[in-house]
């Protein structure tokens, strides 16, 4: 819930910018391993809309790849989840201690609003 508490709050506060009291669409991207579950996210962000004056608007959720890199050769390679993490390195076979380059990410991307 509080990601979806997070999320509500960052749309208010651009609305209120542009002077807009209605959400209409918010899009957020989130890196794999940034512990979101997009059935949940959504569950408890129309939970928290309901009988509010942004009832109805659209949550949309993208997924920012994982990039990693390898700790021994410093090769930059990509993976679709967690289970990425522990993947052989492309080019040496390690199989421990990619870094994550990319992947943690939560960012609110766009918001619609009238
Ligand atoms: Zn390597």
């Amino acid at each position: 819930m509080a990601v979806a508490e997070n999320i509500l709050a960052l749309a208010q506060e651009a609305m209120e910018r542009q002077q807009c009291s209605r959400l209409d669409m918010v899009r957020v991207e989130y890196g794999a391993l940034a512990g979101i579950v997009p059935e949940s996210l959504h569950f408890s962000f129309e939970a928290l809309i309901r009988d509010t004056p942004h009832e109805g608007a659209r949550l949309e959720l993208v997924c920012i790849p994982l990039r990693l890199r390898c700790a021994f050769c410093g090769t930059s390679f990509g993976g679709e989840g967690q289970e990425a993490l522990w993947q052989p390195c492309p080019s040496c076979g390690e199989e421990f201690g990619h870094t994550v380059e990319q992947g943690k990410e939560l960012i609110l991307s766009r918001i619609q609003a009238s």
